[in-house]
């Protein structure tokens, strides 16, 4: 399936800024049709031979750069239900690298030059999205003690307090994301995500990026939703013991009754950088700018910067030594 602009046949894709199709050839807003076709080796636009992995949902042609979405890959089994869409362009996030490897003098030159910034992509990443109706039973005891001195005697006061809670807790939207590509971790910094913008998905939203199905099905990822909704709901539950010196837990128990699952595509800018035999993957955040990565340092530029720094010692050495000659 590809977007094409009604007005010069160009390709429509959709734009972060506009929160609209754009015609990137003509700057048309909005005015598509929809090319639809079953074939997923070759480019409806022009016959290319198109480059896809068994996961690939939408990629790009890299000889037209028209932007492709395959059907049977966002729909039936695999419809997303829901999307958040791309808040920060392809120029932004640009901007976003560059200014976040400046801050690095060791950083190489070519990491934030034109040339390479320019290979940064969009993706969306496919995630189960799990809700719970949670009830979270607590008892302990918990202690309260207080000294003080009076006249020449210490006295301390130990009070024992019954805790006792009864917490209803409502999960709505636990993201844990279904990728195999995308590590675990890399997609845990990223959040957090303002998952209010989540909307009803429609594949529009995908011309411009690549996409990718979820590598597993929400049974397989239940025990991370489950695991993220216990450390909620302990912290949930620390935040209201507050004020003792001591607690004794003598019963706890959190029920997480599943009320329901949503597979979402949530918006990552990625860029990779191959340095001396190593690829640097940096990652932001497309809908909050986010950054994720580890920056290449230069071993040369390192040198450099200490020769110079040497250079200028021996400069403040040789002139200050001058200095007392004369005095
Ligand atoms: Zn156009
Ligand atoms: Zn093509």
């Amino acid at each position: 399936m590809i977007f094409k602009c009604n007005n010069c046949g160009g390709i429509m894709v959709y734009s972060p800024e506009k929160e609209a199709m754009y015609c990137e050839h003509c700057g048309s807003v909005d005015s598509q049709s929809v090319v639809t076709s079953e074939n997923m080796t070759s480019c409806v636009n022009c016959g290319a031979p198109m480059e896809i992995t068994d996961y690939t949902s939408a990629t790009k042609c890299h000889h037209c750069g028209c932007y492709t979405i395959f059907e049977e890959r966002v729909s039936g089994q695999y419809t997303p239900h829901l999307v958040l869409p791309f808040k920060i362009g392809k120029e932004k996030a640009k901007e976003i690298i560059k200014e976040h490897a400046k801050k690095n003098i060791f950083v190489p030159y070519s990491f934030y030059s034109d040339a390479y910034v320019d290979t940064v992509s969009g993706m969306y990443v496919p995630f189960w999205m799990y809700d719970y109706d949670a009830n979270y039973d607590y008892h302990a005891s918990g202690k309260k003690i207080r000294t003080w001195v009076s006249g020449n005697k210490e006295y301390t006061e130990t009070k024992i307090y019954s805790i006792d809670r009864n917490m209803d807790i409502d999960f709505d939207k636990l993201p844990v994301d279904a990728s195999i590509k995308m590590k675990d971790d890399v997609m845990d910094l990223m959040e957090p995500y303002d998952y209010s913008a989540l909307t009803t998905f429609a594949p529009l939203y995908m011309s411009g990026f690549d996409g990718e199905v979820y590598n597993f099905t929400p049974d397989q990822l239940e025990l991370r939703a489950r695991e993220k909704a216990t450390r909620y709901s302990e912290k949930l539950m620390n935040d209201t013991l507050v004020g003792y010196t001591s607690i004794n837990t003598t019963s706890k128990n959190l029920n997480l009754q599943p009320s329901g699952t949503n597979y979402s595509l949530l918006p990552v800018w990625q860029y990779n950088y191959s340095y001396n035999g190593k690829i640097y993957e940096f990652y932001v955040n497309g809908q909050t700018g986010k950054i994720v990565g580890e920056l290449p340092t230069s071993g040369k530029l390192k040198l450099l910067y200490f020769l110079v720094a040497c250079g200028l010692f021996s400069v403040a050495s040789y002139l200050l030594w001058m200095l007392l000659e004369v005095l």
